[in-house]
């Protein structure tokens, strides 16, 4: 399959299926923001819960917070958001589109204003080369607060300064030993200048973030860690493994106070791009939210009886970007039945549907009695289970594919009269149908999620 045709496929089954709508659609839609539907929002619910589980109650020492998405403009200060979270733009003059200068020169990482007056590329929407000056636009999205407008917040284009923010009162409350991390899922905001290619850049989205504080000398050590524990996430959650490929980013490229990041990039039908980051951030967070605040923001070590601030390693995840690196993974077409059938390879875990539950015939009530009562039983165990019984079975099979469900139960007139009451189970990946006795289903289908 070619892969620019690959996208387009996937954003139109997105679509057909109720997974992904343009945002704001019925008013002309709105650039950068996408709506989930029931699919969408049921994988993406699935994808943080396992999010979750892998980086927050699977591990010893992670404490999982929720905070705001509006701060004070103090925080970004100190964060260094009001003055650098910005990317370089540039509009063409003769169409007067506006562009991320970086990405409009070849390598993509960081801007140097040399290679871009020697390289001056043509303009992507009409071919010219007339660039006006390149400017820096500032990402973040301000926001009036209160009658008076006396107050100048933002809201947050990053969810760490959340975690850094609330360092101290996990360190009152909870008085944990380092090391130890504060996680959350949550959503950011950024004004890009240019969004795109469906879920990869959007104007807002949901990350996926560790804060993880530890002694200065110990870095080393939880940066692997974190980054095995990333692959591990990878391939629980789906994502082809083969497709993602480490990247250690350049000392000119980090952020002045990151003395390593590793970008997990990942091979995108529009290209080899950022999946998500790894960075050791030194004692820089805490230092500046300790200057900004003034309140002192150091962890006292009972052992040694030093003072100091904790250094953090910080793996970063953007939501989005999984679930598009996921559905990109999953989308597959084949030749079934002497016909092309397109179908998500989703790992059981995440797919939005479990089992989907069908009768033979529509019109036989005792048909649809018992495959209703197979369906209550499902539903009870496994949650996310379907009834259908539009259209022939075919039709039926091909649209549970398209969304991803592992499983079809067909209820037939054998379940019915034989004494084994068995039912057909079909197989999304392999199209093979197994007759199952329903006494026997529930564990059946338990073996098959979780071999
Ligand atoms: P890029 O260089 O692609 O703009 P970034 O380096 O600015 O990304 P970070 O600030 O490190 O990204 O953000 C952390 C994670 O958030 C990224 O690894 C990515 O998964 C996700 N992310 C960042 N910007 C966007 C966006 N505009 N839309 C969707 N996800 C994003």
């Amino acid at each position: 399959m070619a892969e620019n045709n690959k996208l387009e496929k996937l954003v139109s089954l997105c679509k057909r299926r109720g997974f992904v709508f343009q945002g704001s659609e019925i008013y002309g839609g709105l650039a950068g923001t996408w709506d989930y539907g029931p699919y969408g929002a049921q994988l993406a619910h699935n994808i943080k819960d396992i999010w979750w589980k892998h980086f927050v109650t699977n591990q010893e020492n992670i404490f999982g917070i929720t905070t705001p998405t509006i701060m004070p403009e103090g925080v970004w200060q100190s964060s260094g958001h009001l003055s650098g979270f910005t990317d370089p733009m540039v509009e063409c003059l003769s169409c007067h589109n506006s562009f991320r200068a970086d990405t409009l020169l070849p390598g993509g990482m960081g801007f140097n204003p040399k290679i871009w007056q020697s390289n001056l590329p043509n303009c992507p929407t009409c071919g010219a080369k007339k660039w006006g000056q390149i400017k820096d636009f500032n990402l973040m999205f301000p926001v009036d607060m209160g009658s008076s407008s006396s107050s100048i917040a933002y809201l947050r284009g990053e969810i760490a300064p959340g975690m850094f923010v609330n360092f101290k009162n996990i360190l009152d409350t909870l008085h944990p030993k380092l090391p130890f991390g504060l996680a959350q899922i949550g959503r950011a905001y950024r004004n890009e200048i240019a969004p795109r290619d469906f879920l990869f850049r959007v104007r807002e989205f949901d990350l996926m973030e560790i804060e993880f504080f530890l002694k200065e000398e110990d870095w080393q050590t939880h940066f692997e860690f974190w980054k095995e524990e990333m692959w591990k996430w990878i391939e629980k959650v789906g994502i082809d493994k083969e497709s993602v490929h480490e990247l250690e980013v350049a000392a000119e490229d980090r952020a002045h106070y990151s003395k390593r990041t590793v970008d997990f990039e990942f091979d995108y039908p529009f290209g080899r791009k950022e999946l998500y980051g790894l960075a050791y951030r030194t004692d820089h967070d805490l230092k500046s939210h300790s200057n900004g605040s003034k309140v002192d923001l150091s962890y006292f070590d009972e052992e040694t009886k030093e003072r100091f601030v904790p250094h953090v390693v910080e793996p970063s995840m953007g939501h989005g970007r999984t679930m598009l690196a996921v559905l990109l993974s999953a989308y597959t077409e084949d030749e079934m039945d002497g016909e092309v059938r397109t179908y998500l390879k989703l790992k059981p875990a995440i797919a939005p549907v479990k089992v989907a539950v069908f009768p033979l015939l529509k019109n036989k009530p005792e048909l649809v009695k018992k495959a209703r009562e197979v369906f209550g039983m499902l539903k009870k165990e496994f949650g996310s289970v379907e009834f259908d019984d539009n259209g022939n079975i075919g039709k039926r099979y091909r649209r549970q594919d398209e969304i991803g469900t592992p499983f079809c139960v067909t209820v037939d007139f054998d379940t019915l009269e034989k004494s084994e009451h068995a039912v057909t189970v079909r197989d999304r990946d392999t199209g093979r149908q197994e007759r199952v006795a329903i006494s026997e289903l529930t564990t059946f289908l338990k073996i098959k999620f979780n071999p």
